[in-house]
């Protein structure tokens, strides 16, 4: 599942291609993705691509005309090839650009999608959603919330809901999942399981230290594949050599060799360390 981290690095692969470029021709070869596509994305036919966005894990490629909201669901990939390359089964939809390229969406489970919003709109699917972990490269507009401790401290207090929970619901922070939230729970030595307003302030300072420093460790990493954008079979790595937790259950902690452990927090699994984790 592409992560916030991937998103980012797609984002920042992806816009030296497109910007300036004008889209000639948009080829659509369904009419549903994880939703319909609207016809309103026709509007942006003949339109330049004036910026390419990160907002969660959504790609907002904005033109005068108003934006393509991509979300790459389970299984999505945008890739900039050229013009003439062959169709593959599940290339759902092409902006056929003015220089021989083309931007493809490829999704096998076909859990993203491809919605429009107006120019002044804010979407739906972005009215909601909390303060980003960290300022990155691609967000553009400028937050009214800013993820620190004391926003998450206030934020939690009275929930009774697993911090787990908390912290991977978009109106808390946006774009921390499974993998960067048992990463980060270690990290700042909370149990997943921990009610989330049981919390205390220097917990909440360690928890939002942790979740930067992972997603940013990651960004970093995912810079190193940006080459892979241009090949159709690329796809950008995990770290998976560098997991504490995440997927070890049974398996030695790093830090106090004692044995990690799974919590059951509904339909996943958390791992954790019974001995680093309060
Ligand atoms: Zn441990």
């Amino acid at each position: 599942v592409p992560e916030l981290p991937e998103v980012e690095t797609t984002c920042l692969g992806l816009s030296p291609h497109l910007l300036g470029r004008k889209i000639t021709r948009i080829i659509r070869r369904r009419k549903d993705l994880r939703w319909p596509i609207p016809d309103a994305v026709e509007l942006l036919l003949n339109q330049r691509i004036e910026a390419l966005s990160r907002r969660a894990k959504y790609l907002l490629l904005q033109a005068e005309s108003g934006s393509a909201i991509w979300h790459l669901g389970m299984s999505g990939n945008l890739r900039i090839l050229s013009a003439d390359t062959p169709i593959k089964t599940h290339d759902h939809v092409d902006f056929v650009l003015d220089n021989q390229t083309l931007l493809r969406f490829n999704d096998p489970r076909r859990f993203g999608c491809l919605m429009f919003q107006h120019p002044g709109e804010t979407h739906v699917l972005l009215k909601d959603l909390g303060p980003e972990p960290i300022a990155t490269a691609s967000l553009r507009d400028q937050q009214a919330l800013f993820f620190d401790a004391d926003y998450l401290f206030r934020r939690s207090r009275k929930r009774s809901q697993a911090v787990k929970h908390f912290l991977m619901d978009q109106a808390t922070v946006v774009g921390v999942g499974n993998i960067y939230v048992a990463e980060s729970l270690f990290q700042a030595g909370v149990r997943p399981t921990r009610p989330a307003g049981k919390i205390t302030r220097a917990e909440c300072a360690k928890l939002v230290k942790a979740i930067q420093e992972i997603l940013q460790f990651a960004i970093t990493r995912g810079g190193t594949t940006l080459r892979d954008f241009l090949a159709p079979d690329g796809a950008p790595g995990y770290f998976e050599q560098e997991l504490f937790v995440y997927g070890r259950a049974g398996l030695g902690c790093k830090n106090c060799k004692s044995i990690l452990q799974a919590a059951d927090l509904g339909t996943r699994q958390s791992h954790f360390c019974p001995r680093c984790q309060k």
